[in-house]
């Protein structure tokens, strides 16, 4: 007869870091304070893109020039029209026996510009917006906002724009109705109490002298903007600016446990992902670390991972070194990293909680995502997700896994399939996110910091 004790030991429990690996309580809190200074300075792809080049130089990366030998310990970088990160160590093994690749995306959900975006009205200055990604309306009105962005010239040049991020900087805003006038807009469901066209950035206020002159306050932006810029409104057509949350990243709770911020999605998948590459020293596989734009929208275009920028990449690397490209994939292994639902008991309805995925409980494995019966879905075989656990019980990596929430309440993708379209197995793996897609998301340290260890599992493994 089993005892009770030695029955307990058959269950599946999840569990936190705190209980399981406490010693990496503050390996996790020194971990995320690099990772807090990454968002702050990469609140667009962009941005993400600059400082993650910067970080890769700094740890003695080359730029990478097709057809240039390669050997082994070597470590090389390319970025994609500004706005995908894609980093290499080149492994022990020919490309032929596999490859180790960790990818996550650094494009958030957002309000963009619309091409022509100033207006007035009443008095007050405005920008037009079109959301990019899954958002909450509702979310956007009375927080302070930041302008990140870049708009070409008529000749040709270049201006970047930040406003908003320093001490000193204005921050804009959208407005919403006061709770006095209230009662028609509180009747509408939740999703129209907003709509995208009330999401308006309040710009300014102040009308030029002339008062015979119409458009008064608009002329006084556009006017300011030239000034500052170089840009008229003609240039906007030619621009891509982003109205993103002007807070900057911050501890949460009395034990600091908790990181607040805009941008989690997925930058806090990207940075671990960034660390564990080019913290790598002479991997047995190549390891490659791609950073891609466009998940939001369904990765389209030139630099979403449905274009062929990665694999050209890859194909690239296999050319340096005479090796086949598809024998590559074949024996390629792919870690596709997003963000997940963290459970939320406020909102436990949503949920089913023997397959929620917990904030402080470890890393989350997703052996498929999708929607409507896994529809979208790469769906990992139980091969690949045996393969993982193996790799993170034995690197000590505390993990979980679970779905998105309850079936048929939505559901969502992510690049995992556009990798394993191209004959590479790969899996879903991510950290847990409190109010996902929002302007200030929250997830747990220690989360991210076993995030980062899978990564460096992953690229020092040798089997
Ligand atoms: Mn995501
Ligand atoms: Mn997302």
């Amino acid at each position: 007869m089993q005892t009770t004790e030695e029955l307990k030991k058959l269950l599946y429990k999840n569990e936190t870091v705190a209980d399981t690996a406490p010693d990496a309580l503050s390996a996790a809190q020194e971990f995320c304070e690099g990772y807090k200074a990454f968002l702050d300075h990469g609140k667009t792809e962009r941005e993400v893109t600059a400082y993650s080049e910067k970080l890769l130089l700094n740890a003695g990366y080359k730029p990478f020039v097709a057809g240039e030998k390669l050997s082994a310990g070597d470590k090389v970088y390319t970025i994609n029209r500004e706005k995908c990160v894609l980093a290499a160590t080149i492994g022990t093994k020919s490309l032929e026996e596999g490859f180790h690749l960790n990818i996550a995306h650094i494009d958030s959900p957002r309000l963009d510009l619309r091409p022509v975006p100033v207006f007035e009205k009443n008095g007050l200055g405005y920008l037009r917006t079109h959301y990019y990604g899954g958002v909450r309306k509702y979310q956007w009105p009375t927080i302070p906002l930041a302008l990140h962005g870049v708009v070409f010239r008529a000749d040709g040049s270049k201006v970047e724009i930040c406003i908003g991020e320093k001490d000193d900087d204005p921050v804009f805003c959208i407005t919403d109705l006061l709770p006095h006038l209230g009662a028609k807009q509180n009747a509408k469901p939740l999703s129209e109490g907003i709509s995208a066209e009330d999401l308006n950035v309040l710009i300014a206020s102040q009308p030029i002298a002339d008062k015979d002159a119409e458009q008064r306050v608009k002329l006084s932006v556009l006017g300011m903007l030239n000034e500052a810029y170089g840009i008229t409104e003609r240039d906007f057509t030619r621009a891509e600016i982003e109205v993103v949350p002007a807070h900057k990243a911050r501890d949460i709770g009395l034990d600091r446990a908790m990181i607040g911020a805009y941008g989690h999605d997925d930058r806090v998948d990207a940075y671990p992902a960034l660390m564990a590459e080019i913290g790598v020293q002479n991997p047995a596989y190549t390891t490659v670390c791609v950073l891609t734009d466009k998940e939001e929208t369904g990765s389209d275009g030139v630099t979403g991972l449905q274009s062929m920028y990665t694999f050209h990449f890859l194909q690239q690397l296999c050319a340096a070194q005479g090796a086949d490209y598809i024998k590559a994939c074949k024996a390629g292994k792919c870690l596709s990293a997003d963000v997940t639902a963290a459970f939320d008991p406020t909102f436990a309805d949503a949920f089913e909680p023997d397959n929620g995925t917990y904030a402080g409980c470890g890393v989350a494995i997703y052996k498929y995502t999708g929607a409507r019966g896994k529809s979208g879905t790469s769906d990992a075989s139980a091969e690949m997700v045996s393969y993982l656990t193996n790799l993170m019980d034995k690197n000590q990596v505390v993990w979980q896994i679970g779905e998105m929430g309850k079936l048929d309440l939505g559901g969502g993708g992510t690049v995992a399939k556009f990798v394993a379209n191209q004959d590479i197995d790969t899996i879903d793996i991510g950290v847990p996110v409190l109010s996902m897609h929002s302007p200030f998301e929250v997830v747990s340290k220690a989360d991210v910091y076993m995030a980062y260890l899978t990564f460096k599992a992953f690229c020092e493994d040798a089997e």
